[in-house]
């Protein structure tokens, strides 16, 4: 398992063609608004070597592909705990980083296309990648969001919005196409493509899942621009460490040899991806986001502190609800992992309806947070001077007393990058798309419950149908 050191000095190994507002960016290691979120992948290569054995058996796992130790970002579900060591990881990491630590599409991609390519024809080529994935603990950048253009148009009707294949050889594939919001991938050392939505009978070029290095040719990334961006790495970062990182990712006629192939042209396949992938992901958010609402909650608490108004009851009261609203979307989460199911090849599944509500629920709550979180705060949140301003040796004294104190002052910044700064995009801008938006959720709800069950027992409690479920009670 690769330590911290050894994670970005196989960044500096890479030759990405990455464009940072409209420049090459040769070495992203150093750059300051691309290191926060290197730092934040870094704390899950941290982790898998801490000095606490109970946080080291939370970060890694046994892998049975390999026979030994990998990180947990790496392996798969083959015990029902390993959902739950899963979401208590990501809450930690979360509450840790206090942003997005980008691993886990990669990690629920692996899952899903363990289950997808099984008993079909990539399987061992997938197991045979897996393997050395795990035994290089490579960051895995999980590619499936397409730009989509027109939506009411099929991918055949448009083919240049979906990543697809161009062409077949003997050795392999050629793709062609884009993925968008792709976490962490100028951090990462591959690319699993997957498709991004349903295909059916006929759109077989787009039903492709594959593994592309980050340095192949015709790949080239473009950074996503944040919220006041500028200020990473300065005074006014807000988080003072780390932070996310979305990128657009364009395929200009890539080749894939077929070793890297484990989808191509199968639509069934692909289906039970993103049926797999939706249902591990929409629980990871049950995961992550209570970890990085934790941070909301600890930067506002500390603000009403600092204010004198902590013993206030009505502030006691908005702190008690973001945490009663946090632990909801936590408890979703471990509801999904602790009701899991196994797939028939071995890997083990979170409950759907359960994952679905919890993402759901994360599309809401954490706004309501946020509110209370501005509400606590106060109007400094967006109004307050640089730091800047306040270290510098002729204004500073003055600035000292109506800023009040730097720990003030730095507390707010926080709430302010969490809230609508570069932290808001992995954090709440995430929460309402990642994973799929709200109807996405609303869709898998609406088709997995058993509404006639529902009905069937409503007819019996109503007299209109006799009890056979509890047939002796007279
Ligand atoms: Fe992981 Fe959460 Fe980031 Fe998704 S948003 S990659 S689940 S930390
Ligand atoms: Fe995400």
């Amino acid at each position: 398992m690769k330590t911290v050191a050894q994670y970005i000095d196989s960044l500096r190994e890479r030759k990405l063609r990455l464009w940072v507002d409209g420049e090459r960016v040769d070495d992203p290691v150093e750059h300051p608004k691309i290191r926060p979120a290197i730092n934040a992948i870094a704390a899950t290569y941290a982790l898998a070597h801490d000095g606490d054995e109970d946080t080291r058996r939370l970060a890694t796992v046994h892998s049975e592909l390999i026979g030994e130790r990998v990180n947990r970002f790496c392996g798969l579900f083959t015990r029902p705990e390993d959902l739950i060591a899963k979401l208590e990881l990501q809450r930690a990491l979360g509450r840790l980083t206090g942003t997005c630590f980008q691993r886990c599409v990669g990690l629920d991609g692996i899952n899903a296309l363990f289950i997808a390519t099984h008993k079909r024809d990539g399987h061992q080529r997938f197991v045979s990648w897996l393997a050395q994935v795990q035994r290089q603990d490579l960051v895995l950048n999980g590619a499936m969001t397409d730009p989509k253009g027109d939506r009411s148009k099929r991918p055949v009707d448009q083919p240049e919005q979906f990543l697809r294949v161009v062409q077949r050889r003997p050795d392999g594939i050629v793709i062609r196409g884009a993925k968008l919001h792709q976490t962490g991938a100028a951090n990462a050392h591959q690319i699993v493509v997957m498709p991004g939505q349903g295909l059916r009978p006929g759109e077989e070029d787009f039903a492709v899942a594959c593994a592309v290095d980050v340095s192949a040719d015709g790949v080239t990334m473009v950074l996503g621009r944040q919220p006041s961006d500028d200020r990473r790495g300065g005074p006014d970062a807000g988080n003072a460490r780390f932070g996310g990182q979305e990128c657009v990712v364009l395929f200009d006629d890539v080749f894939v040899k077929n070793e890297h192939v484990f989808i191509d042209g199968d639509v069934e396949a692909s289906g039970v991806l993103i049926d797999a992938f939706a249902g591990f992901h929409r629980a990871s958010y049950g995961g992550c986001k209570p970890g990085n609402l934790d941070v909301l909650t600890g930067a506002a608490d500390l603000i009403t502190r600092l204010h004198g108004v902590r013993r206030a009851s009505h502030i006691r009261d908005k702190l008690v609800e973001m945490a009663h609203l946090t632990e909801t979307i936590y408890g979703l989460g471990r509801g999904a992992c602790g009701k899991c199911s196994q797939h028939d090849s071995g890997i083990w599944q979170v409950d759907r309806i359960l994952a679905n509500v919890c993402k759901h629920h994360v599309t809401k709550l954490p706004y309501e947070i946020v509110r209370i979180a501005e509400d606590l705060a106060g109007g400094g949140l967006s109004t307050l001077p640089s730091l800047a301003d306040l270290d510098h040796p002729e204004l500073g004294p003055a600035l000292q007393t109506v800023v009040h104190s730097r720990e003030r002052a730095q507390a707010l910044r926080l709430v302010e990058s969490l809230a609508y700064g570069a932290g808001s995009v992995p954090f709440r801008i995430e929460c309402m798309h990642g994973a799929g938006s709200p109807q996405a959720q609303r869709i898998v709800l609406e088709r997995h419950i058993d509404w006639d069950a529902k009905v069937a027992r409503a007819r019996v409690l109503a007299g209109l149908d006799e009890d056979t479920e509890l047939a002796e009670i007279s």
